[in-house]
């Protein structure tokens, strides 16, 4: 009997033109595609991209070698060296991310306790071998100088939610 129904159904083109009547409504329906990179989709502010190290207005750098962002980090993507200055001061002397290993949780950024290390906007950037996605200190340096300003006004809204 299922057999007879299914012929039958198959004579009617049934399942055909099911297909093309769902072709037929999202023809017309409202696109929700966007012509990349021309065009853009909005971006939270909690937006979590390329990692930056960031300093303070004076050019000291931010980072106090706690090692809370290594330890908290679930893939294991971060590593840091502790030194001490002439000061007395404690700064790393290497923070190097695999971004390779990074599953971009944002946990790191959430453990530093002076907002040193954060996950920027940035998500157009590519390796073209795996040692390309290895950033080191000065890589990171450069990209918190970079984006300093966007990611000052981020900090800023985001304070607003907590
Ligand atoms: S975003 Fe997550 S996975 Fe990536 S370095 Fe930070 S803590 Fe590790
Ligand atoms: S980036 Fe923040 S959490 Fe990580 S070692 Fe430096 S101060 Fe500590």
């Amino acid at each position: 009997m299922g057999s007879m129904k299914e012929i039958f159904n198959s004579l009617l083109l049934k399942e055909l033109l099911k297909g093309l009547s769902v072709t037929g409504r999202h023809a017309f329906a409202r696109k929700t595609t966007v012509r990349y990179p021309e065009e853009r989709t909005p971006q939270s502010f909690r937006f979590r991209g390329l990692h930056a190290l960031r300093r303070y207005p004076d050019g000291e750098e931010r980072c106090i070698a706690c090692k809370l962002c290594e330890a908290v980090c679930p893939a294991m993507a971060i590593t840091i060296d502790p030194g001490e200055r002439e000061d007395g001061s404690r700064r790393t002397t290497r923070y190097d991310i695999d971004l390779n290993k990074c599953i971009f949780c944002g946990f790191c950024e959430e453990a530093c306790p002076v907002d040193a290390i954060v996950l920027t906007r940035v998500f157009e950037y590519h390796g073209e071998k795996q040692s390309d996605l290895y950033y080191t200190k000065p890589m990171l340096l450069a990209n918190g100088d970079r984006y300093e300003k966007e990611i000052a006004a981020d900090r800023e809204l985001d304070s607003k939610y907590r």
